[in-house]
């Protein structure tokens, strides 16, 4: 191990703390709280955030209660730097995304720099962007300016392997209804228009279309109302989608094909439909500058990491639309064999391996941050970056 002996201060900082923070994510992990909800968790993180002087926050937008913003301004001018926590859970398998570890991480990141290096030539900022899993909390976030002067966001997720460069896909979730005209089934059938049918029409119309859409997109539908008696014919049926594929053009091209294909089902049933859309989930930007700073502060604490270049993902994440407006990281962190999202790795994320991933990845964000400030360029490098990815991309 070969770290600059500010960069020491800063690990034995978060060694000399560690039992704290790890019952801090135990304690998350063991009340896990839905999107929106996430009022303990939310208590719990900015309580060492205050008591260390940072300037809290609290319900950055009437839609997000549970959102915070923590502020601490060193006495000279330079970049700032956004610690990204998140913290909500899951249904019925509690903290199987890790969350505990994302929140908790930021915010021992954040207060053993303040502890570590008493001043700083810029701002660290801890932003608590609630309900990833359902409300998508930090497009809502970006939409109202809260990512306006950040420099870099930073943030680190636990799952199966370290891994630096992984992509996610653009997304968008829409809610269909279908009406018709109800009438006694087998009485006079001819007098009703089937919003079942309709909707089953639909169905099939998009699993013929998905072989001649883009490789990257998918698209997955369920059914939410189908009817009440089957002696009628439905005139109101509900069903949802989620659209997904590689960009955000992309995805509109899904969407526009996908839209047609129900309003054409619909419409020879003689039924209507209307759509309703929830937010674009933009693709993912790792920013390389600010990942190999990452990738070589994990490497200097000893941690193996697999930085192949795979941009693309399977899954969505809000913090793509994030990564459009400012260098962003969303790295991995190995807590173990388990997959994301199953009870397995809700028991990963309350793990031996697991709080010693919450550590590395503090240590890993502290040291990435304490880059940034100590050398600024780092920071113009990566906003060009994002400029020149955005540039031959279209950007937002
Ligand atoms: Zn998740
Ligand atoms: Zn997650």
């Amino acid at each position: 191990m070969n770290l600059h002996p500010q960069k020491i201060v800063i690990k034995e900082t978060i060694e000399a703390t560690k039992q704290k923070w790890i019952d801090l994510s135990l304690k998350i992990h063991a009340h896990p709280e839905l999107s929106f909800e996430e009022f303990q968790a939310s208590q719990w993180l900015t309580e060492p955030l205050e008591e260390a002087g940072f300037t809290v926050k609290r319900q950055l937008l009437p839609e997000l209660p549970t959102s915070f913003h923590a502020e601490w301004t060193g006495t000279k001018s330079g970049p700032t730097i956004v610690l990204l926590a998140e913290y909500d859970a899951l249904a019925e398998l509690g903290h199987a995304c890790g969350h505990n570890i994302i929140g908790t991480s930021a915010v021992c990141a954040a207060v053993s720099l303040k502890q570590a290096l008493g001043d700083i030539a810029g701002k660290l900022i801890v932003l608590g962007t609630p309900a990833e899993e359902e409300g998508g909390g930090k497009i809502l976030l970006a939409e109202n300016g809260w990512f306006d002067d950040a420099d870099a966001a930073l943030m680190c997720h636990p799952r199966d392997k370290t891994m630096i460069f992984r992509g996610s896909l653009a997304c968008v979730d829409v809610d269909i209804t279908f009406k018709g005209k109800s009438a006694h089934a087998a009485a006079n059938p001819d007098q009703g228009i089937s919003a079942l049918d309709a909707m089953l029409h639909s169905f099939a119309a998009i699993k013929q279309l998905l072989p001649a859409l883009h490789k990257s997109a998918n698209v997955h539908g369920i059914i939410r109302k189908g009817g009440d008696a089957t002696n009628i014919i439905p005139d109101h049926c509900e069903a949802s989608f989620l659209l997904r594929a590689k960009t955000r053009e992309e995805l509109a091209l899904v969407k526009k094909r996908v839209y047609q294909a129900i309003t054409s089902s619909t419409e020879a049933i003689g039924a209507t439909c209307t759509m309703e859309e929830g937010l674009t989930y933009a693709e993912r930007i790792n920013n390389r500058v600010l990942s190999h700073l990452f990738k070589d502060n994990l490497e200097a604490i000893g941690v193996e990491v697999d930085a192949s270049d795979i941009q693309s993902g399977i899954g969505s994440s809000d913090i793509g639309n994030v990564s459009q407006l400012v260098p962003t990281i969303h790295p991995y962190i190995k807590i173990g064999e388990a997959i994301t999202h199953t009870p397995a790795f809700t028991e990963a994320t309350k793990s031996e391996e697991g709080m010693q991933g919450l550590l590395q990845a503090a240590t890993a964000l502290a040291l990435t941050a304490y880059d940034v400030f100590e050398q600024p360029e780092l920071a113009k490098q990566a906003k060009e970056e994002l400029a020149a990815t955005l540039s031959t991309k279209g950007g937002i």
